[in-house]
């Protein structure tokens, strides 16, 4: 299985994504997560990319493509992947396309998790993360037992820099403006599923999933 995972920031991508893990053995590939490694390793890559992040701005795409291309040729993308926070833009969908004809495989789905820009902003401003382990928490709906402290391993919970609400209204007008288009691109493919985004952790990317394999 390859699909793709679309939507807003704060959509609940990595949730959904969470919960499919636990269902398909499928690799779970989010290009956030791997620029955030890459950042807090310093990488020639992150050092590249943190500028753009902190601003919520697209790292270009001449970069992401690379690295997606190193991602997807791993053992474990053999199998099946889910994409996550990839493509964002037109010409990535297309370089992903080509690589993917290379590999002589296809996407079988792009989801997307539909959303609200009001909702977004107020989940995101919400949000923490572990600095350790990645734990996603909630300061409304699903806090912490201990403040700031992870339930899962004990690692310090914090806000993610681009998760400041200025920052999430610039996320969200590149959205509109940069990964949009590519629900059409998608729509027009055959490929495009629609999930709400609104039930949260209700299985809906699981249901879609189910309903693609019959
Ligand atoms: P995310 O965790 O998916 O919201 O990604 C965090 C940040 O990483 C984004 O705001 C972008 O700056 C950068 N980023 C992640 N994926 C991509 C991508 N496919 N293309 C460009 N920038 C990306």
């Amino acid at each position: 299985m390859r699909i793709i995972l679309m939507g807003p920031p704060g959509a609940g991508k990595g949730t959904q994504a969470e919960m499919v893990k636990k269902v398909y053995p499928i690799a779970h590939i989010s290009t956030g997560d791997i620029l955030r490694e890459n950042v807090k390793t310093s990488t020639d890559l992150g050092v590249s990319a943190k500028r753009y992040m902190d601003a919520g701005s697209l790292v270009p795409d001449g970069l992401i493509i690379d690295m997606m291309e190193s991602r997807l040729g791993n053992e474990d993308a053999r199998a099946g992947f889910m994409l996550d926070g990839f493509p964002r833009t037109v010409a990535q969908a297309e370089a992903l396309d080509e690589l993917l004809d290379k590999m002589g495989v296809h996407i079988d789905a792009a989801i997307l998790l539909e959303v609200d820009d009001e909702i977004v902003v107020e989940r995101l401003t919400s949000r923490r993360v572990c600095s350790a382990c990645g734990a996603i928490f909630n300061v409304i709906a699903h806090n912490t037992k201990v403040e700031n402290v992870c339930d899962e391993c004990s690692g310090t919970v914090i806000q993610r820099d681009d998760d400041k609400e200025s920052v999430i209204r610039n996320r969200l007008s590149v959205y509109h403006n940069e990964t949009a288009p590519l629900v059409d691109y998608y729509e027009k493919r055959g490929k495009l599923r629609r999930v709400s985004g609104i039930r949260s952790a209700d299985g809906g990317v699981l249901s879609c999933l189910e309903s693609l394999k019959n």
